[in-house]
């Protein structure tokens, strides 16, 4: 029987989500869609779906299964709680929630619930190459892993919508998920610089250079750029003690014309990661029809969170600003 799912927000990313559910996944139906622009959830919704005024309606309803939320993040958290309450499988488009204060909430109804219900679309676990990296890491042949460089640079963001804060606390949190899980460790404390700005992101603090202490004392050292004008470049190379493991530039045409040979380069997150994001929802449908979550956790949206907020401290005080996590529930372990 299909996995009959509801989705709430239904902007650039809950459109796309919907388009893999109903056209590229099998074993899962979206049954229902809202969104606060109820024109915009007319619009987006597949044939045959249910239109709810309310996310609590959706939440609530007796024909919806499981949730996708892919509203903005403040809203998350009540969405988040309402679905917990109704015992319901979700998953929940990255940031979980934007404080710390919210992230306990949603741990504790979760803990409280006695199991995982919650999925974050952390993507990048779901992605081959990432998946190919972490595996020579855990197989140990390199030795233990010292340092690791994430390089994260899109073509060009909304100059009106992007703000100076959003590469620390809303790009960094996918490099900073990553590292955690190649490197299996947490982070304990992070530092930002800020170079000299490019001219094409205007007023932007941008690029930005973050480092992440881990506990075992491995150093991440993440460059976000989010104007570099040439495509979507994302990196990483994990230097261990008797070798390098680093991710493959993605394969693509080779072209060769006056201008010389050259591969394309990915527009955007929607190409370079389209099959991470089929597969963390094959993933999730598995999990969700027995009632569960896999994958990225309520925990790692959490220590998200606390890196987003202490990036953004240190961005200001120019300090290394510590990161301290509670207890790790066992639901999580
Ligand atoms: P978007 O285009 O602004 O879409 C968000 C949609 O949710 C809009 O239609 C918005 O309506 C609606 N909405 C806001 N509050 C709501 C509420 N309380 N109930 C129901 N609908 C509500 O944003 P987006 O780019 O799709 O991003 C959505 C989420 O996905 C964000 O959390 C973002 O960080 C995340 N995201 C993740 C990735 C990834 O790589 N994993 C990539 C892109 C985005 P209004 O426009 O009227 O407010």
């Amino acid at each position: 029987m299909a996995l009959n799912v509801g989705v709430i927000g239904t902007g650039m990313i809950g459109q796309d989500h919907i388009r893999r559910l109903t056209q590229v996944l099998s074993g899962v139906t979206v049954v229902g869609v809202s969104d606060i622009d109820l024109e915009r959830a007319k619009m987006a919704a597949p044939e045959g779906a249910q239109i709810f005024e309310t996310p609590e309606a959706l939440i609530a309803s007796q024909m919806v299964d499981a949730v996708v939320i892919c509203s903005w993040g403040p809203a998350h958290e009540a969405q988040l709680l309402a679905c917990i309450t109704a015992k319901k499988p979700v998953f929940c488009e990255k940031p979980l929630v934007t404080s710390e204060a919210a992230a306990l909430k949603v741990m504790q109804a979760e803990e409280a619930h006695g199991s995982r219900l919650v999925q974050v679309g952390f993507m990048r676990r779901f992605d081959g190459d990432y998946r190919r990296l972490k595996a020579v890491i855990d197989g140990g042949t390199l030795g233990a892993p010292l340092m690791y460089k994430s390089m994260h640079r899109n073509a060009s963001v909304p100059h009106d919508l992007y703000t100076s804060d959003m590469p620390l606390n809303d790009t960094l949190v996918h490099d900073a998920d990553v590292s955690r899980w190649l490197l299996g460790d947490e982070i304990t404390g992070v530092e930002v610089r800020v170079p000299r700005r490019s001219k094409q992101g205007g007023d932007l603090r941008d690029p930005v250079m973050v480092l992440l202490h881990m506990g075992s004392g491995a150093i991440v050292d993440v460059e976000i750029s989010v104007n570099v004008a040439y495509g979507y470049d994302i990196r990483g190379e994990v230097s261990c003690e008797t070798g390098i493991a680093a991710l493959p530039n993605r394969p693509a045409t080779v072209i060769t014309d006056q201008f010389g040979i050259r591969q394309a380069i990915p527009e955007d997150w929607r190409e370079r990661f389209i099959d991470a994001y089929d597969q963390e929802f094959r993933e999730w449908i598995v999990a969700a029809r027995q009632g569960s979550a896999t994958g990225p956790s309520t925990w790692d949206g959490y220590a998200a969170t606390l890196v987003a907020d202490a990036a953004l401290k240190a961005a200001n005080s120019g300090a290394f600003e510590l990161i301290e996590m509670c207890n790790k529930p066992k639901i999580y372990n």
